[in-house]
């Protein structure tokens, strides 16, 4: 058997929504499209404007740019992460302060945000990880009290609840991914929510070149990108939200799978199931070894039996390309540097079958035989 960490679920539905844009010829960002399933994504998490663009990582560009970041400004965010949110605070000139994860579900700390907090922060970036919510109740306090600007990182959280609210729903912006391992996918592409108007127009502004309303169109007083989505894209888009409840439904049932069939594994942790504030979603379903020659040893067995995995996130301050430019050097972060270590997750794709969830248990089972 050969499985991927993921296969995304497309299907005779999807197919025709494509078909029938292309025999519109709205395939560009113009047409009904984009509105449809703006409008659509907006009124599913509960939000006022949604802001379709070309992936998670623009959202994250425009998101930061229509809230003004600007030099010196702080942004306090977690250090076990994507890289995109630290490469949009940086391009804007702020600079991220970084707050290590915690053990349970490696989302930021929230406990140790307060401390960070000085007269130049302008904004915290939540960053919801593999299955969990971030903490919110304790960020949006603070954010309240210390008059912060809170944008939510929910790419890997479409329908994901804290209590009894959807994740999408917390920040002043919130951004989207529709990368094909999400729960629903455009191919590429995102989406920025906010109930604010002026950030819902400057983002629609920034995502567009930043054409001027009231100036000669081509003449343009501030920087933007193409970001744009394309109908193409909002098509697949729209077909997918018709099903992403049952998308949901599956994957807490491979999660549910695979923590039956791993019950029990020596020298890993296995995922948490259930916290007071939320259920797994299981956007992916993580092992964390005790130490990093276990994870070595077993990631290579898997590989070598056709089972697909991915490493964990690797921190922000141990990146490269922000050590190079003397950003977060000497910074250590022991829980976020042991979870990017000892940390991977298996297949976890939608169209992953029950077979294969057993045949991946079984070589993991096969693995530690092999320690
Ligand atoms: C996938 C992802 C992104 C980036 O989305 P792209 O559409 O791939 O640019 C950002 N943040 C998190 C947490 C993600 O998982």
């Amino acid at each position: 058997m050969n499985i991927p960490v993921n296969t995304p679920l497309l299907d005779e539905s999807d197919k025709s929504a494509l078909i029938k844009c292309i025999d519109s010829g709205w395939i560009s960002s113009e047409g009904p499209l984009i509105a449809e399933f703006e409008e659509r994504f907006a009124k599913y998490i509960g939000r006022e404007h949604a802001i379709a663009c070309s992936s998670g990582s623009a959202a994250l560009d425009i998101a930061c740019a229509a809230i003004g970041l600007k030099d010196d400004d702080e942004v306090i965010m977690p250090t076990f992460t994507i890289i995109s949110p630290a490469l949009s605070v940086i391009r804007m000139r702020a600079l991220p302060v970084l707050v290590d994860c915690n053990e349970e579900t490696w989302n930021i700390d929230v406990f140790q945000i307060e401390a960070k907090i000085t007269s130049k922060t302008k904004a915290i970036i939540v960053v919801h990880i593999y299955g969990f919510p971030v903490d919110m109740n304790p960020v949006v306090e603070l954010c309240k009290r210390y008059n912060l600007l809170l944008i939510e990182d929910a790419a890997e959280m479409h329908g994901q609840t804290y209590y009894d609210n959807k994740c999408g729903s917390f920040g002043d912006i919130s951004i989207f991914s529709f990368y094909p391992n999400k729960h629903i996918t455009t191919g590429e592409g995102g989406m920025i929510l906010t109930n604010s108007d002026f950030f819902a127009s400057r983002s629609k502004k920034l995502r567009n070149l930043a054409f001027e309303p009231n100036l000669r169109r081509f003449v343009h007083e501030e920087m933007g990108w193409n970001y744009r989505m394309t109908s193409l894209q909002a098509a697949l888009g729209i077909s997918q939200l018709n099903k992403i409840d049952q998308h949901i439904k599956r994957k807490r049932e491979i999660g549910k799978k695979y923590q039956k069939l791993l019950s029990g594994l020596p020298y890993f942790s296995l995922p948490i199931d259930e916290l007071n504030f939320s259920t797994n979603i299981y956007w992916v379903f993580p092992l964390v070894a005790e130490n990093e020659i276990i994870a070595e040893k077993v990631v290579e067995y898997l590989n070598s039996n056709g089972v697909g995995t991915r490493p964990f996130f690797w921190p922000i301050h141990e990146q490269p390309v922000f050590n190079k430019i003397g950003l977060f050097v000497n910074q250590s972060f022991p829980k976020a540097e042991k979870a990017s270590r000892c940390g991977f997750y298996l297949p976890s794709g939608l169209a992953l079958n029950d077979d294969e969830i057993e045949y991946v248990c079984k070589i993991v089972w096969q693995s530690i035989s092999t320690l």
